[in-house]
């Protein structure tokens, strides 16, 4: 079931007070319509019917798939700092519905599910694209420090945060997202991760194995986390 609450928030724009349906948990078995809202960016996205102004509120849900087997705890952007407190908060609430303390029934389910912490929509987007493509996460994002590594330039995470965003004939599309840049303004170019390089990953478990240890802490998989900027 998503559940939904309804909070009233002033426009930021011009302070008329807009009603939101703030969503709690979705769950995309019923509500495909939700999974394809978050994909194109309008899930939770609303314009002030006074003066346009348009508002996105920062997510702060559970997410769950149980056809793709994806458990998500989505948090806002603004609580990256405190990612190991939020993981583990996740991993609680999965442990009384779907994990340890729950009922046998409901740990048979959870035991076909993969839990995760993201923060933010560009990290949730990503993990949802990642499920589509058939790609481990791990492998992803091992893959994207592989890519980092052959360019000449490229910013460290801080502001900007390296997100898969497309597939384009079976390679993952990473851009840099984020808030715009103070300066001279365009983002750096979207790379391409050749799919021959995910499949490199996973036929040699051995010789990746560090770096796909380093880019992940228990439930969180984000090679950038503790390097974005709040
Ligand atoms: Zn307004």
């Amino acid at each position: 079931m998503s559940i939904f609450i309804e909070h009233t928030l002033p426009c930021p724009g011009c302070g008329t007070p807009l009603s939101y349906e703030l969503v709690q948990s979705v769950n995309v078995d019923r509500r495909p319509d939700l999974r394809d809202a978050i994909l194109d960016g309008s899930f939770q996205r609303h314009e002030c019917p006074s003066c346009g102004t348009p508002v996105r509120l920062e997510p702060e849900f559970i997410y769950m798939d149980m056809g793709r087997g994806q458990y998500i705890g989505v948090w806002p952007a603004s609580k990256r700092a405190q990612w190991p407190l939020c993981a583990s908060n996740t991993r609680e609430v999965f442990d009384h519905s779907f994990g340890k303390h729950a009922p046998d029934r409901a740990r048979q389910l959870g035991a076909t599910l993969q839990v995760r912490a993201v923060f933010g929509w560009p990290a949730l987007i990503e993990k949802l694209l990642a499920r589509q493509a058939g790609i481990d996460d791990r492998t992803l994002e091992a893959a994207k420090l592989a890519v980092l590594r052959t360019q000449e330039e490229s910013p460290l995470p801080g502001q900007l945060e390296l997100r898969m965003v497309a597939e384009h004939g079976g390679d993952p599309v990473l851009a840099w997202v984020g808030p715009p840049q103070d300066g001279d303004g365009a983002p750096p170019p979207a790379l391409r991760v050749p799919r021959q390089l995910i499949s490199d990953i996973e036929a040699e478990p051995a010789k990746w194995q560090a770096l796909r240890e380093q880019v992940g802490d228990g439930d969180m998989v984000d090679f950038q986390r503790g390097l974005l900027a709040v």
